[in-house]
């Protein structure tokens, strides 16, 4: 006979152990939950995620500023991050020994930078509530009929019956969350990586490898889409979090033409052509003596700054050392185009090594996000990133699991205990 539990949550990661641990807290009747991970060990990406130091949220405590950093997902977001938000995320793991800290570009980390520290805590906790899991278990198949329990179905023959089902397998590169979901009647939104770094070959990035601007935006144009934060030139191209940002916005569209676009980044911030001009030209007069070359501009580092003058004194016949006072109409111009809307050719794409995502997943409108419970199938609940929902870097995936799988579990408790 096969063996049965109140609450089968698939798949081990941050969703599923948050998911869990939130059921069992907010349960009034002691529930039988059970974890199924078909690896040999749980909270495997959380282990790895941001660098092993783990990047657990963000410090943006406003719902309504936090789903912007959601290229899909932020509107069914906004009313699951009024109940639990990065502030609870903070106050959950603090209250259990975790302490947190917030670095100065508002990512949260454990003061550890470890991220040890949070699987630790999420483990220590489901233990004490009696959550019991089960690792090298692989779910293959979910059925359900009418009036009876979900029958679950694992690769190596063993079967369970659950009342309720977590489905938190994460995303859909790997399909198995998927082809549950689909078999129980939700639609699956293709997958498709997000936050990529841009693979650019160009003589302006020559021998640039390792600068980066803290301040500039990256637009791809033809997807009228921008991005303003660092941008880091590295040995194949362009990254850092504006980049990274861009090509989360535009990922789909940017997977149609298989990574061959236009990339414009304005090295200035948001300054525009216009007020770069007025810039430059103020400094004629409060640089009389210094050579524009030598005094980069705009927060641009000395390196950058002359790949991006040197052409420009170049095609206008100017001196190398040319002083700012001889700077003429035309070349600032020119310049300020150069600075403002310095375009590139991307060829292919590059994950980012610390963190990537994939968009697509469970589409959103089978899910009631007031409990993240199907539409489709009452009893089967979703969280995480098997969710056709993805954030840019800093915090917000974990933050979309942890809020997703907090409204689960809380949703799970009230059906079980009615
Ligand atoms: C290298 C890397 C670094 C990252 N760093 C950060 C970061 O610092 N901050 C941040 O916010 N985000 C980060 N992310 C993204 C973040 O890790 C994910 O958004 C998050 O882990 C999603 O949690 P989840 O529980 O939904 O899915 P997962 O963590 O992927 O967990 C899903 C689990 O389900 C299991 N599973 C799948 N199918 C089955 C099945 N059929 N049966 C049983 N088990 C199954 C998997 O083995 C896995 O353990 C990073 C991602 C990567 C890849």
């Amino acid at each position: 006979m096969s063996d049965s539990v109140d609450l089968l949550v698939i798949g081990g990661g941050a969703a599923g152990f948050f998911g869990a641990i939130s059921a069992a807290e907010k349960s009034d009747v002691p529930l039988r939950i059970r974890i199924v991970e078909k690896n040999p060990q749980v909270l495997g990406k959380v282990r790895i995620s941001g660098g092993g130091r783990c990047n657990v949220t963000h410090g943006c405590f406003l719902p309504k500023e936090l789903v912007d950093h959601y290229p899909r997902g932020a509107r069914q977001l906004i009313g699951p991050f009024h109940r639990w938000a990065p502030g609870d995320t903070m106050d959950w793991f603090e209250s259990r020994g975790v302490a947190l800290k917030i670095e100065d570009d508002n990512r949260v980390f454990p003061v550890s930078d470890s991220s040890e520290s949070i699987v630790e805590c999420l483990e220590e906790t489901a233990r004490e509530l009696g959550i019991e899991v089960m690792t090298h278990t692989e779910v293959e198949t979910v059925d359900k009929a009418e009036g009876k329990p979900f029958q679950i179905r694992c690769k190596d023959g063993e079967t369970m019956l659950a009342d309720s089902v977590l489905l938190t397998t994460g995303g859909i590169r790997n399909p198995a969350g998927a082809d549950i979901a689909e078999a129980l009647g939700h639609e699956i939104v293709p997958a498709a990586p997000s936050l990529f770094t841009c693979k650019i070959s160009d003589s302006r990035l020559d021998d640039l490898q390792g600068v980066s601007v803290q301040h500039a935006t990256a637009s791809v144009p033809d997807q009228k889409q921008q991005a303003t934060g660092a941008v880091l030139i590295t040995h194949w191209g362009l990254s850092g979090p504006a980049v990274l940002k861009v090509s989360a916005l535009a990922a789909r569209e940017l997977q149609q033409v298989n990574y061959h676009f236009p990339i414009v980044i304005n090295w200035t911030g948001t300054e525009s052509e216009e007020e770069v001009v007025t810039a430059l030209f103020e400094l004629r007069t409060t640089h009389p003596k210094k050579s524009l070359r030598n005094h980069p501009q705009f927060g641009i580092p000395q390196r950058l700054w002359e790949h991006l003058v040197d052409p420009v004194l170049e095609n206008d016949d100017e001196p190398e050392d040319l002083a700012w006072p001889h700077l003429k109409k035309s070349t600032a111009h020119q310049l300020a185009a150069h600075l403002t809307a310095c375009r590139f050719n991307v060829d292919g794409k590059s994950m980012n090594k610390d963190e990537f995502v994939t968009c697509g997943g469970v589409e959103l409108k089978g899910v009631d996000f007031k409990t993240m419970q199907s539409r489709v199938q009452p009893g089967l609940f979703f969280a995480g990133e098997v969710l056709d929902i993805d954030g840019v870097t800093g915090g917000f995936n974990f933050q979309a699991a942890w809020t997703t799988a907090y409204i689960a579990g809380e949703a799970i408790a009230q059906l079980s205990s009615s």
